[in-house]
């Protein structure tokens, strides 16, 4: 019995070689995309990852000279170890903020875990949470302002608990970066097609010098040289944070500032447009 050639050559016709051609052209093209995509995700990473290290790191060391101390000192004065305790005891905050909030950011960022988004009335959500700032001793201190227009009747999809957290972090940076009695102000306005929302949460404060603003929403930011001279530091992820936070709600976040005049944090997101009920 004849045996079947079952890996016979097919025959191509030239039309179908160019467009094979073509396919294989674009398909190389993606690909070199998507790889030079890893590289830079996998640069981020590792230069986070040095980041952390760094930022763990001091307090760490901080902590150990302190133990160290306590344990050697002879007869150490209740004062310094009162001193020395309270020592340990601020760099251990600094590192579980750090912890958590780079857990935070790597669940807001990690796309497999959805938002629970909702839909809200953008006046209503922002008075809400204006008002309960205003009862927050962390701005007692500080002039608050809430600037909407009158005519804002709009609706947003956020998850609101991950969207609260954007506006506390940008709050609680203008109370920080900020003297006593300084001015933070929220409001709200739409675009002149009424497509999209902007949120500003500005100051006036002592600003972000210019070289450091396009830097300040970068996780792999040395943020240290970026803080505020005299001022109490943070995580440094909280702009991160922000970042992360609004982009899953398909939008962006910038800052305007100049020295000595203040900041303005806008944020940009879409509105969403209710199905008309007739009355
Ligand atoms: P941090 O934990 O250091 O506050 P962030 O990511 O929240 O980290 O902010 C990054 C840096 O941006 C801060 O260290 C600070 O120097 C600067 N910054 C943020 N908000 C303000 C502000 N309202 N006024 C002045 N500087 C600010």
């Amino acid at each position: 019995m004849e045996k079947k050639n079952h890996f016979s050559t097919p025959k191509l016709e030239s039309e179908t070689i160019e467009s094979l051609s073509a396919k294989l052209l674009a398909a190389t093209v993606e690909l070199t995309r998507v790889n030079q995509e890893l590289l830079r995700v996998q640069k981020e990473r590792e230069e986070m990852l040095s980041n952390i290290s760094h930022d763990l790191r001091a307090p760490i060391t901080a902590i150990r000279s302190a133990l160290d101390y306590l344990r050697d000192g002879e007869a150490l004065s209740p004062e310094d170890m009162k001193s020395t305790i309270a020592l340990i005891d601020r760099r251990t905050k600094t590192l579980e903020d750090l912890i958590q909030d780079m857990y935070y950011l790597f669940c807001v960022e990690d796309t497999s875990k959805e938002l629970n988004f909702e839909t809200v009335d953008v006046g209503l959500f922002l008075e809400e949470y204006f008002y309960d700032a205003l009862a927050d001793s962390r701005y007692d201190t500080h002039d608050m302002r809430l600037e909407l227009p009158e005519s804002l009747n709009c609706h947003i999809k956020i998850d609101i608990q991950k969207f609260v957290r954007v506006l506390d972090n940008l709050f609680t940076n203008a109370a920080k970066y900020t003297p006593a009695d300084s001015r933070i102000t929220l409001n709200a306005a739409l675009s002149p097609d009424s497509s999209l929302l902007q949120i500003s949460v500005s100051d006036n404060g002592p600003g972000i010098p210019e070289e450091a603003l396009p830097n300040i929403f970068n996780r792999t930011y040395t943020v240290s040289s970026a803080r505020t001279p005299g001022s109490a530091g943070g995580s440094g992820l909280g702009l991160s944070i922000v970042k992360a936070i609004v982009e899953r709600h398909g939008g962006n976040v910038s800052c305007q500032s100049k020295e000595e005049e203040g900041c303005c944090f806008t944020i940009t997101i879409p509105v969403v447009e209710l199905p008309h009920t007739h009355q």
